[in-house]
C-alpha cells in the first residue's frame, strides 16, 4: 500500500501524489512568539515532525517551511499578542520575539523535533505582503478603509469551502468600532492602521500600519513553496478563520489552487479539558520537562493518532514511560552483544521477522501516518527479537547489526525516539565502547598469561555491575 493522507478539504483519505514527482513542499503554521511554548505546541509540532520524517524516509525530497509570527497576531479581544508580551516583560517587541523564538527552538530541540528547512519571519516579508495586498485591491478582492485594508469575503465565492461554514454562520470576533469600517462583519484585515501605541509599524500606500496575521502565511508559503504546493498543516482550531482566509487570499488573486492536501491535527486536552490559563491547567514545555523526560512526552503523543484529540494525565505518561523503556531495553540488549558476537550470516528466520516487522510498520504509517499502529508493530517486532535473543541460536554480529539498523531507522529516523546521546543514558556512566576496550585488554593480558591482572579487570567490572562471560567464541558481557 502506498501513502494515503486524510485531506481536510476533501474530507477523506486520498492517495498522496505530490505536485512534482519525488518532491514534497510542506508548510505548517508556526508559533506566535510572545510566550513560552506549551504542551499543545509540543503535540502539534511532534505530529507534523512525524509527517516530515516519514516523507523523507519514503525517499521524497522535502522542503518544510514553518513561519515565525512576530507581528500582527491579534487576540479576539482586539489586543495585539506581541504588544501584550512586550508590555508584560518590559521589552522592545523585537527583543521579545527574539527571546521567545530562541526558547521555542530550544524546547522543540529537546523533543527531538527536526528544524524546518526555512523558518521565515513575518517582519522580514513586509514588502511581499504589501505587494500581495495591492494586487488584491487591484483585482477587486480588497478595499481600503480609514488606513486599514480588508479582504472582501463576498468577492470570493468559495469562502468557507475548507471549514464548511457559510458566510452567515461566520463570527467576526472583532471590536465594534473596527467592524463599522468594514463592508461586512466577516471581512478580515490584511493591513491594519497603526495606533499610536504600536511600535511595530511600516509605511504603506495606506499610511503607517502593520500586516494582519492571515496574509503572512499565504505570502510566505507561496514565496518558498510555489503554487499550488503539496501539504499545508496546522491545528484544527486554525481551520477557521485562519486557513479559510489563507485560501481566499491566495486563490482570489492568482486564480490557482493554493494547496493540494490540508492536514489538521487534533488538540491536546488535560484530563478531558482544553488547556487554558484560566483553568489552571496550562503547562509550558519547560515545566513539563522538569517532570517528564522529553522522549516520554514524545512517545506519549505518538501513541495516539495525530488527527484525534489527546488527553494527558500523569498515569498516561507513566504508562508511556514504561512502554518506551520496553522498546529501548530490546535495543540495548541488541547493541550490548554486537561487538562480542561471532561473525556469521544472519539466519533466515530473523530476516523474515525483520521484514514482516518493517512491512507492518510501513503499512500503518502509510495509512495516514497511523503512529499508534506503527508503535504496536514495533512492540510485536520487539517481542520477536527478544524471543530470538533468548533462544540463543544464530546470534551473529551480522544478525545483530541487521536488527540494530532496522530499529534505528524505525524508532530513530521515523519516530525520532533515539536522539543523539541516548547511548550514554542507556549505560549510565559507562560507555559500551569502554567496556569492549577493557575486554580486549583483558584478553591480551590472558594471552600473555598475566592472569592476576586479567582477573582484576573482571572483578572490578563486576563491581561496576558488568558481568563477563567467557566462552570458546570469546567474551560477552551483560549489565547486572
Ligand atoms: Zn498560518
Amino acid at each position: 500500500m502506498s501513502l494515503e493522507i486524510y485531506n481536510s478539504l476533501a474530507r477523506q483519505k486520498e492517495p498522496f501524489e505530490p505536485v512534482e514527482p519525488g518532491r514534497v513542499h510542506m508548510y505548517v503554521c508556526g508559533p506566535t512568539v510572545y510566550n513560552d511554548a506549551h504542551l499543545g505546541h509540543g503535540k502539534t509540532y511532534i505530529n507534523f515532525d512525524i509527517i516530515f520524517r516519514y516523507l523523507r524516509y519514503l525517499g521524497f525530497k522535502v522542503r518544510y517551511v514553518q513561519n515565525i509570527t512576530d507581528v500582527g497576531h491579534i487576540l479576539d479581544t482586539g489586543e495585539d499578542r506581541i504588544l501584550l508580551g512586550a508590555a508584560r516583560e518590559q521589552m522592545h517587541p523585537m527583543e521579545l520575539v527574539e527571546t521567545y523564538t530562541r526558547r521555542y527552538f530550544r524546547d522543540m530541540d529537546r523533543l527531538n523535533i527536526l528544524r524546518p528547512d526555512i523558518s521565515p519571519r513575518a517582519t522580514g516579508h513586509i514588502p511581499e505582503m504589501l505587494e500581495w495586498i495591492a494586487n488584491l485591491i487591484k483585482t477587486g478582492h480588497a478595499y481600503e478603509a480609514n488606513g486599514s485594508v480588508y479582504f472582501d469575503v463576498g468577492s470570493y465565492a468559495e469562502y468557507g469551502k475548507l471549514s464548511g461554514r457559510r458566510l452567515e454562520q461566520a463570527q467576526s470576533g472583532t471590536r465594534v468600532q473596527i467592524a463599522e469600517e468594514k463592508r461586512r462583519p466577516e471581512d478580515f484585515a490584511l493591513w491594519k492602521k497603526a495606533e499610536p501605541e504600536h511600535i511595530m509599524r511600516w509605511n504603506s500606500p495606506w499610511g503607517e500600519g502593520f500586516p494582519g496575521w492571515h496574509i503572512e502565511c499565504t505570502v510566505m508559503s507561496v514565496k518558498y513553496l510555489g503554487l499550488p504546493f503539496d501539504i499545508h498543516g496546522g491545528g484544527v482550531e486554525n481551520k477557521f478563520p485562519h486557513h479559510e482566509c489563507e485560501i481566499a487570499q491566495a486563490e482570489a488573486v492568482t486564480g490557482n489552487s493554493f494547496v493540494k492536501y490540508w492536514v489538521h491535527n487534533g488538540m491536546l486536552m488535560i484530563r478531558g479539558e482544553e488547556m487554558h490559563k484560566s483553568l489552571g491547567n496550562f503547562i509550558t514545555l519547560e515545566e513539563a520537562f522538569e517532570r517528564w523526560d522529553p522522549m516520554v512526552i514524545r512517545f506519549f503523543v505518538l501513541q495516539s493518532h495525530y488527527r484525534g484529540p489527546l488527553d494527558m494525565s500523569e498515569e498516561a505518561l507513566d504508562g508511556a514511560a514504561r512502554g518506551l523503556q520496553r522498546l529501548r531495553s530490546t535495543l540495548r540488549a541488541v547493541r550490548r552483544r554486537i561487538q562480542s558476537a561471532p561473525p556469521g550470516e544472519s539466519p533466515a528466520e530473523l530476516t523474515t521477522l525483520l521484514e514482516s516487522g518493517r512491512e507492518a510498520f510501513e503499512a500503518s504509517m502509510n495509512d495516514d501516518f497511523n503512529t499508534p499502529n506503527a508503535i504496536a508493530a514495533l512492540f510485536e517486532l520487539s517481542r520477536g527479537i527478544n524471543a530470538w535473543l533468548d533462544q540463543g541460536q544464530g546470534i551473529t554480529q551480522e544478525a545483530l547489526e541487521a536488527v540494530d539498523s532496522l530499529l534505528e531507522r524505525l524508532m530513530g529516523e521515523v519516530l525520532g525516539l533515539l536522539p543523539e546521546g541516548l547511548e550514554d543514558e542507556m549505560e549510565p556512566g559507562l560507555g559500551r565502547e569502554l567496556i569492549e576496550l577493557l575486554i580486549q585488554a583483558r584478553s591480551a593480558l590472558r594471552e600473555q598469561r598475566a592472569f592476576e591482572a586479567a582477573d582484576a579487570i573482571r572483578d572490578q567490572l563486576a563491581e561496576l555491575g558488568v558481568q563477563l562471560q567467557d566462552s570458546p567464541e570469546g567474551t560477552t558481557w551483560t549489565m547486572a
